[in-house]
């Protein structure tokens, strides 16, 4: 957690995030569920000297509990490269306030599902309290559709963000990083893709007006095409949220090796495989050679 006196600046998720706009590039936010993930994270970092963004779930927080957050949040801290760890999608009051109790760098209240008003009145609540504790806020407006672990498969029309609306909402809210939606979906595309659900026009939009202040977070990424992902980063994407697209390698190595192999030699190949993965995508973001 970072020191009061000069927040956000010294929140380690805005400094990363801040680096990556001065810079025209983004980081991955990678979506952890084990110390595999973790480790594959914080090697491919180092690695690379790249900025992460460890994900962790509330469904992790709640399962796995504080003191695999403590670890988390230790391990990544002790990166010789930059590494935030980061809340993702806390949609529930009660998750928000274990959060709140835990050395998150920075949580992602999502209360997209109510309406634009208490949307703003919840998020904005988190905020005040998060200020004191040094943690910054990324929320999104409008609606990203579709279900991922843990996250509710919401069945109502996708509400895009409006773009002028998306300055009002920040203003009103203090967050300090804005997940839009234009499209994106998370969970799978529908034929086409997301070549053909993304409206960019409207990030660009949306990007225009806030992204200088605001950092964009892209949700909804798998699966998206390297070239896809090129075309996000000079509208203002700077957090890129990676789940399948760095786990599906592991995940498939484990599935056909488990019965084969040792469990030493199972983790040690997995965690290489895993982050192989990371270190792809973090030269196709351009965060690798940053740090
Ligand atoms: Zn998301």
């Amino acid at each position: 957690m970072a020191d009061q006196l000069d927040y956000p600046a010294s929140n380690l998720t805005w400094q990363v995030l801040n680096h990556a706009n001065v810079h025209k590039y983004a980081v991955g936010a990678y979506n952890c569920y084990n110390t595999d993930g973790v480790m594959a994270v914080i090697r491919a970092a180092e690695q690379q000297r790249s900025a992460a963004i460890i994900q962790l779930f509330p469904w992790t927080m709640n399962f796995q509990g504080a003191e695999f957050i403590r670890y988390v949040v230790n391990a990544a801290h002790a990166a010789t490269v930059p590494i935030a760890v980061h809340l993702d999608h806390c949609i529930k009051p009660d998750d928000v306030e274990r959060a709140l109790e835990l050395p998150f760098d920075s949580i992602m209240v999502d209360a997209s599902t109510e309406d634009e008003k208490e949307n703003i009145r919840r998020v904005k609540a988190v905020v005040e309290r998060a200020r004191s504790l040094g943690i910054t806020i990324e929320a999104e407006m409008g609606r990203i559709e579709g279900g991922e672990d843990g996250l509710p498969s919401v069945d109502m029309e996708s509400v895009m963000t409006r773009p002028e609306e998306a300055e009002t909402f920040i203003r009103e809210t203090g967050i300090h990083f804005l997940a839009p939606s234009f499209g994106n979906i998370h969970g799978g595309y529908p034929a086409g893709g997301a070549e053909k659900a993304w409206d960019l026009p409207r990030l660009e939009a949306i990007g225009k007006l806030v992204s200088d202040t605001t950092p964009l977070a892209l949700h909804g990424t798998h699966p998206v095409s390297d070239e896809l992902f090129h075309k996000t980063i000079p509208l203002g994407v700077r957090k890129i949220n990676l789940n399948r697209t760095v786990r599906d390698d592991y995940t498939n190595f484990i599935a056909e090796k488990a019965g084969s192999l040792e469990l030493t030699v199972l983790s040690m190949q997995g965690v290489d495989i895993y982050t192989k993965s990371v270190e792809r995508m973090m030269k196709i973001l351009g965060s690798s050679g940053r740090y």
